[in-house]
């Protein structure tokens, strides 16, 4: 038989693949060409096929496939902890909206790599980041750039707001819809290939105008990319739309035509019956960000209601101003904590639909389906390797719990994006972490001292 050589061969470890089955290999095997999979089985049946450029010893250890977060601002990692007891629209327009206009494209690729650096640490191989609206695209561009360069699958959204002063929308984030749409055409010639993909992100539905929704739907169509849309947050979606259009807003937005299965609503903590109704209809994607809603107080969202649905629930960590990190495994223990306090019932979200909801369904809200998601043969292989032997984990009976309720960074010891190693030992392939975080630390200081927006118990 001949023997076939493949660059990376994963031997030896338990694998959750979170197929159709939900199948779990005990002592297997993952051969990865280029940056699919090419094989997945028992050891045995697997190892001897191949000769592989870079083995991976997973024995004692658990693979999971990469973690998918629908919804982040990676901007923020800069602005982490600096809005701490404020609400939402204090805290975007004073805070996070100033910060994107003054951060300098320097600030803003290193608040990309330092994001980054920490999703790779906490299982996440995708997400979607919903870069605000600004009167231009070069930071945009700059996320992009520190996407690349770590080595994420990522969606880049192209935030867009153009008025709303009135009902206190910070003008600096205003850009007419036709000027960011005809630059983000440059923008998706110049960055495509690779692991990224694009999205249009409105960023709320009072920030633009019924022609301009068509203009966003229009594109989306014409160019088969993903919209997403803060939706429902706080009840003022609802309150504005109803003074300026008299409806509320999902009503308002379906007449408009906006809505469909390639839009990915965030929070949708306000939802009433119909609202629900409009996204069952229209098949729309959710992107469920408990720590973030939390942490603003804004709500539960009616998470158990929208399954009931039918409707596909993937999970966000929101940007780190209102999480305050990347952390994907913290989001998933977070969803199970909050749901089953809220309906005051322990059976109410196993471990294994939380699990499912942060692969499989970010998988399908961003439309990857097909790709991700899961570990099977044709895949990407997009995975990460848990080692089990830390304090907080120890001892495992069932991994998929262990993962969503007893697990840290410190048991992601391996992270591997399209077949790349991005993390091995812990250790982020490339970069030196310790510099890049002393560069932060002295550069996200200089941007809220010149925004001028460090809170009093910081003032030194
Ligand atoms: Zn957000």
């Amino acid at each position: 038989m001949e023997i076939i050589i493949c660059d990376v061969l994963i031997s030896g470890g338990t694998i959750i693949t979170q197929n159709s089955t939900r199948a779990i290999i005990q002592n297997g095997s993952i051969s990865i060409k280029g940056s699919e999979i090419i094989d997945i089985g028992n050891k045995e049946d697997v190892d001897f096929k191949y000769s592989a450029r870079k083995m991976i010893d997973a024995r004692g250890k658990y693979i999971f496939p990469g973690l998918i977060n629908t919804h982040t601002h990676l901007f923020q990692t800069f602005i982490k902890g600096l809005g701490e007891g404020l609400s939402l629209y204090q805290w975007v327009d004073g805070i996070a909206a100033p910060s994107a206009f003054g951060m300098s494209e320097k600030q803003a690729y290193l608040s990309t790599i330092l994001g980054g650096m920490e999703a790779i640490h906490c299982g996440t191989t995708t997400l979607l980041d919903f870069m605000y609206s600004m009167p231009h695209s070069r930071l945009h561009r700059q996320v992009g750039n520190g996407l690349r360069d770590i080595g994420l699958r990522g969606v880049l959204g192209l935030g867009l707001m153009e008025n709303g002063e009135e009902h206190g929308l910070s003008p600096c984030q205003f850009r007419p819809v036709t000027e960011a749409l005809a630059e983000w055409h440059e923008i998706m010639e110049e960055y495509k290939g690779g692991n990224l993909s694009f999205a249009l992100a409105p960023e709320i539905p009072f920030g633009i105008s019924p022609n301009s929704f068509r203009a966003i739907r229009e594109f989306a169509n014409k160019h088969g990319i993903l919209i997403t849309i803060h939706i429902n947050e706080t009840l003022d979606d609802d309150k504005v739309n109803l003074k300026d259009y008299q409806k509320r807003a999902v009503p308002f937005l379906e007449e408009l035509g906006f809505w469909g299965e390639d839009v990915v609503g965030v929070h949708c903590v306000k939802m009433q019956p119909e609202d629900i109704e409009i996204f069952a209809k229209n098949d729309v994607k959710i992107s469920h960000n408990p720590v973030s809603n939390m942490y603003l107080g804004v709500g539960v969202a009616p998470i158990m209601d929208l399954k009931q649905s039918g409707l596909t629930i993937s999970l966000g960590t929101d940007g780190a101003g209102s999480n305050n990190s990347q952390d994907m495994l913290e989001v998933m223990k977070s969803t199970g904590l909050l749901h089953k306090v809220h309906h005051q019932n322990p059976a109410v979200m196993n471990a294994q639909t939380i699990l499912d909801m942060a692969t499989l369904g970010g998988a399908k809200a961003l439309g990857q389906a097909d790709r991700i998601g899961s570990l099977e043969v044709n895949k990407q292989a997009d995975l990460f390797i848990f080692d089990p032997f830390k304090p907080k984990s120890a001892p495992v009976f069932d991994p998929v719990s262990s993962l969503v309720f007893s697990s840290g960074p410190e048991n992601v010891s391996t992270t591997i994006v399209a077949g790349n190693i991005l993390m091995e030992e812990r250790k982020i392939i490339g970069f030196d972490e310790l510099e890049i975080l002393q560069e932060c630390q002295e550069s996200a200081w200089e941007l809220a001292k010149r925004v001028g927006y460090i809170p009093n118990f910081l003032k030194l």
